[in-house]
């Protein structure tokens, strides 16, 4: 009997049966752009051996104006249609199910083609689009159609027709980006008319025996989008156009409200795939912040949808359906909701990876292969690099012994869970814990490890991590100031005014622990809904509650400083920067870039602006928190090294620099991937 039923049960659509309720949603890992087939077939082969039911491509673009972005993987041509064979041949071969996402992004296309219903442009892009004429919607069309016909004759089992996040049909639906006065704008039927035209038109080419996955932006979250009552109708037209599954979109990407990161809670947005539930007749499927099987079983079993979509969680661990289906799910690494290898990277330019997973796209670049020879190898630092290197060596049949100074496992990630928004933390520790334990890893804690207690191992890690930068602030040693390590273990009483200095990961992290007070909104789905301003969209247009945020009140007074002139929060992750910074605006936090600090006193810190050290004056605190970055820990290197004790140093005792837990569980794995 299995812990799961209502998650693993097959689903049957007619023509053909999915073996559970498990869908890997859409990413843009970057994979296809690097046309090396191989290497992509091997990641969707990988999911397709964990056992997930049916997957989705990364948007693929249908024509040169649709495309994301200029070199786009797009769908045009026979040469494609035999790169793509190589997926989808792989994909069958192991068992899998795949279908290939056609994205039309409309004026989110970055590129000065760009195409929209009117010529309004969007905030998060700098290109103004083209308005299209009917020949203009017809060519479109058409393109979307081929498309989907060459996705079939490359051996995918179906489509995705992208038609949320704010994308090309997104934008034809709601008057926020539809101005027009033709058949295709004005009344809502007249606004619909070109998603549900393509569904139709594209099921009409493809055939009854395809599956067709229409994605409805089921909330919009962005003024004038669509109501509950417009989603139902059109959901209803798309089903009658032929569609075998509707697939939940959530927010657009221009959208001021966080969707996916880390601190929306768990399922946040099921409760608006339910509300579609028995209106439709076919299967619906439910997203976003869905990384659990628990989480997963429990909205199918209360009948939230009749499907459930992951995709970050799918990169964090390629077996997650096997490992649920064989009772292994405390051995499903989590995906924490973070974005920095995923996502930041898709909007930086570079190949997507998974901060707990670096195999995640590098499965033919980075393999963990048997040793040849077991060894015996000692990690000092239980850490995400000590954690990362312990258990890829031990998974290739080295013999480790662990050793950290503290009571725990974790290092810093035991600091991190503490902060509001980051309880995912709490669930990556457990799941170090249950591999470490599964792995017969030796643990020595409690312990510092010296020279003599490493003698006798073949190899030696060093994963000592950081210790905390001293800013040198004249009056530091009051005892009205705090290191972040104080505060984030809860061993210090902070006041009710706190001046933070230094604004980076930890700063802003600081910042969050002090605001808040009694329970995290990401642990409450209410409080969370009122912090941001979230509604249900039968009662208020697009989900958007008409009275915007509602934050509650921060528990103190906080100023966050940094000596750069730059905006305070600039070099957080590309996509989840902007939430921390919304949120702490949220709770009054002041944010004062440029200073220098002069010294500190009874009654605060004294700043000046700049080097020119002018304007000087007392920023009111009666607690002062440093945060001012960090220097490694290599007083254990040193001694070996000095000893003539050959050992690897990784982690932050190697380079604290901007150091964060995904260099250091990437540094971690590739280096025992090669003792
Ligand atoms: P960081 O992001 O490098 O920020 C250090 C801050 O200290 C900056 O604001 C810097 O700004 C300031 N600073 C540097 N030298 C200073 C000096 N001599 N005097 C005064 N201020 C100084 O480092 P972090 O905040 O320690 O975070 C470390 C890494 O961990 C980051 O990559 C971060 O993303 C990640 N992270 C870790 C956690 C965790 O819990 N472990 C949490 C969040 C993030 P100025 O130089 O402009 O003053
Ligand atoms: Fe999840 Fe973070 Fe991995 Fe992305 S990088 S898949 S958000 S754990």
């Amino acid at each position: 009997m299995t812990d799961y039923p209502h998650l693993l049960a097959p689903l049957d659509l007619g023509f053909t049966t999915l073996k559970n309720r498990v869908l890997m949603g859409s990413m843009h890992t970057g994979l296809e752009e690097t046309k090396d087939w191989n290497r992509v077939a091997e990641f969707y082969a990988a999911r397709a051996r964990g056992d997930v039911a049916l997957m989705v491509t990364g948007g693929i673009g249908p024509n040169l104006e649709g495309s994301v972005l200029p070199g786009a993987a797009m769908m045009v041509s026979g040469e494609d249609v035999a790169n793509h064979s190589v997926i989808t041949r792989a994909v069958h071969a192991d068992g899998g199910k795949i279908a290939m996402q056609i994205l039309h992004a409309g004026r989110y296309a970055y590129g000065p083609k760009c195409v929209a219903p009117s010529a309004i442009k969007s905030p998060i892009s700098p290109f103004a689009p083209t308005v299209l004429d009917a020949d203009g919607i017809e060519k479109q069309i058409v393109d979307i159609v081929t498309c989907a016909q060459r996705a079939r004759e490359a051996g995918y089992d179906g489509v995705e027709i992208m038609g949320s996040e704010g994308y090309f049909l997104n934008q034809f639906l709601v008057t926020h980006t539809n101005k027009r006065e033709d058949e295709w704008g004005g009344s809502y039927e007249n606004r619909m008319r070109l998603p549900v035209e393509v569904v139709r038109r594209v099921r009409a080419a493809v055939g009854e025996d395809f599956i067709l996955i229409y994605r409805l932006s089921m909330i919009d979250l962005v003024p004038n989008g669509s109501t509950h009552a417009e989603v139902v109708q059109l959901a209803q037209a798309v089903e009658a156009a032929g569609a075998t599954l509707l697939n939940t979109g959530i927010g657009w990407h221009e959208a001021r409200i966080p969707t996916i990161a880390t601190s929306v809670p768990r399922a946040a947005f099921a409760w608006v795939t339910q509300k579609l539930m028995g209106k439709v007749g076919i299967p619906l499927i439910t997203s976003n912040r869905i990384n659990t099987p628990e989480v997963a079983e429990e909205l199918l079993a209360d009948g939230c949808a009749d499907m459930v979509s992951m995709a970050r969680p799918m990169l964090a661990d390629a077996d997650f359906v096997a490992k649920a289906a064989t009772g292994k799910s405390a051995h499903i690494a989590p995906c924490i909701a973070c974005n920095q290898a995923c996502l930041d990277h898709t909007f930086s330019g570079k190949i997507s990876s998974c901060l707990v997973n670096p195999r995640a796209c590098h499965e033919t670049e980075l393999r963990i292969t048997p040793a040849e020879t077991s060894q015996s190898i000692a990690v000092v630092g239980a850490g995400p690099a000590g954690l990362s290197a312990a258990m890829t060596a031990a998974e290739r049949g080295h013999r480790v012994t662990l050793f950290d100074r503290a009571e725990e496992i974790g290092g810093q990630l035991n600091m991190a869970k503490q902060v509001p928004g980051k309880e995912e933390f709490w669930g990556l520790v457990d799941w170090y814990r249950t591999r470490v334990a599964d792995l017969d890893i030796a643990l020595r804690l409690g312990q510092d490890a010296t020279a003599p207690d490493l003698a006798g191992f073949d190899a030696v890690i060093i994963a000592t991590g950081v210790m905390p930068r001293d800013p040198q602030i004249p009056g530091q040693d009051a005892p009205h100031v705090l290191s972040y390590i104080d505060v984030l273990r809860g061993k210090a009483q902070v006041g009710k005014r706190v001046a933070i200095v230094g604004a980076g990961g930890i700063g802003f992290d600081v910042a969050e622990y002090l605001v808040h007070e009694g329970t995290s909104p990401t642990e409450s789905l209410p409080d969370w809904m009122r912090e941001w301003g979230v509604a249900d969209p039968a009662e208020h247009r697009a989900g958007l509650a008409p009275e915007g945020p509602q934050p509650h009140a921060p528990a103190r007074e906080v100023t966050l400083l940094q000596r750069k002139a730059e905006k305070p929060g600039k070099r957080l992750g590309k996509t989840t920067g902007w939430i921390h910074r919304a949120a702490l605006k949220m709770k009054d936090v002041k944010m004062i870039g440029g200073v220098t600090y002069e010294r500190i006193e009874t009654g605060g810190i004294l700043v000046s602006d700049g080097e020119a050290r002018e304007n000087p004056r007392l920023i009111e605190a009666d607690t002062i928190v440093l945060c001012a970055g960090q220097l490694p820990e290599r007083s254990l290197a040193d001694a070996l090294e000095a000893q003539g004790i050959p050992c690897h140093v990784i982690g932050g005792a190697d380079v604290a620099a901007e150091l964060d837990a995904k260099r250091a569980i990437d540094q971690g794995t590739r280096l025992a991937a090669t003792l």
